[in-house]
């Protein structure tokens, strides 16, 4: 899950990171009056969940509240790569010297949290790293032993920071590192850091990814996700217990794991079909969650066939069956739809689907039988 700059700016400076004492508006009215109330000049950004907001327009600098009033505006409402703005966040603006980047991240093949500083802050990191990495210095941390000095000592050194500047720059990185394990983060960034006229260093730009499957342990992150900033089915999926990402093809897929989901989309594209969403129902899912889930999967309108793969290991076959039925009654549908059932209870789901003598609905045996017909289904519809 990804935070906003205004939220994660937040939560950094609950951890001590120095970052400017901002506000959010949601219209231009607002911002009018979050200006006025600053009585300095500010910038106006676009809260969206992506980077590269400058270069897209989504931040301004306004000298008065009039101004700021009209960027805001401008802003409100801006799509930036398909992520339409509905909150700028107001900052009192900076007297900006340099720009520095200061980021920790998961590096998976390292198994260990990494720290990376530069000098090249304020564009785009990944732009650096293609074509200079060696202007981005990096520490790996050990999660046992902890960050160590010597090693912020490191960065502060690879990016030629002013040494007067150092204390605060280790007070910084400690608390953004600090900030990350603790948020249970896999990404906590700060692009720029900058030093100010006053020779103080700021976090003017804010970026957090956390961990889905810590989110339990934190509610009070969990309850910072915006829900408006991603499709609806999949703030429904969330809260019915299941995994499933819209896509945009036309076979909407039912699948318990998410390894057989994979392989049942692959499956659809093989016989020259596409899949309408991922899906894991989840081990041992019960008629209500097959419901759910096919309430969700018929309200994509793109959906021209569903396939049901499951396989009953502790989920049992006849209780999805029941659960599929179960659906029907509610949300009815037209859509040609195929079922595939193995595993437990096998005989006693086939049963019910057959009993039940829809119309629409036809079973497989195989795999490769089953996404062959949902694709023919899509084809003849
Ligand atoms: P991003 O483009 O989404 O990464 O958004 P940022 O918050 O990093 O802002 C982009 C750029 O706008 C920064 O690199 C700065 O150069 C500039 N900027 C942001 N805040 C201020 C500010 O308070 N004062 C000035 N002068 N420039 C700012
Ligand atoms: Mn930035």
């Amino acid at each position: 899950m990804n935070l906003h700059e205004y939220q994660s700016k937040h939560r950094f400076a609950e951890f001590g990171v120095p970052v400017p004492q901002g506000k959010v508006a949601r219209t231009p009215q607002e911002a009018y009056e979050i200006a006025q109330e600053f009585g300095s000049p500010v910038v106006v950004k676009a809260q969206v969940l992506t980077g590269g907001r400058g270069k897209a327009g989504g931040v301004k600098l306004a000298q008065t509240p009039g101004e700021a009033q009209q960027h805001a505006e401008n802003i409100l409402g801006m799509d930036i790569k398909g992520h339409k703005v509905l909150r700028v966040l107001l900052d009192p603006a900076s007297d900006i010297q340099a720009e520095i980047y200061l980021g920790v991240t998961n590096d998976r093949a390292a198994r260990k949290p990494l720290i990376m500083a530069s000098a090249e802050g304020g564009m785009d990191i990944e732009e650096v790293n293609r074509t200079a990495p060696d202007k981005i210095i990096r520490e790996h941390v050990d999660p046992f032993l902890g960050l160590r000095d010597y090693q912020i000592r490191n960065l502060a050194y690879g990016i030629n920071l002013p040494r007067e500047l150092w204390k605060q720059f280790i007070a910084i990185t400690r608390s953004l590192y600090r900030c990350y394990v603790e948020s249970d983060a896999t990404l906590a960034e700060i692009n720029p850091l900058i030093i100010d006229g006053n020779n103080n260093l700021l976090a003017v730009d804010g970026k957090m990814s956390i961990d889905d499957n810590a989110l339990y342990r934190h509610p009070d992150l969990a309850e910072m996700r915006d829900t408006s900033a991603e499709p609806q089915a999949e703030t429904q999926a969330r809260a019915a217990g299941l995994s499933y990402i819209q896509l945009d093809g036309e076979i909407g897929c039912m699948v318990n794991g998410a390894g057989l989901a994979m392989t049942t989309m692959d499956m659809t594209k093989l016989f020259g079909g596409s899949p309408a969403n991922f899906l894991d129902i989840g081990g041992g899912a019960k008629a209500e969650t097959v419901a759910a889930a096919l309430r969700i999967i018929l309200a994509d309108p793109n959906v021209k066939a569903v396939l049901f793969n499951i396989f009953g290991g502790i989920t049992r076959c006849d209780e999805v069956a029941n659960g599929i039925l179960a659906a029907l009654g509610e949300v009815r549908t037209d859509l040609p739809m195929v079922v595939r059932l193995v595993g437990t209870n096998e005989k006693e789901g086939r049963e019910i689907i057959d009993n039940a003598a829809l119309p629409n609905m036809v079973t497989a045996a195989t795999l490769a039988d089953a996404a062959r017909k949902a694709v023919e289904a899509t084809k003849s519809a």
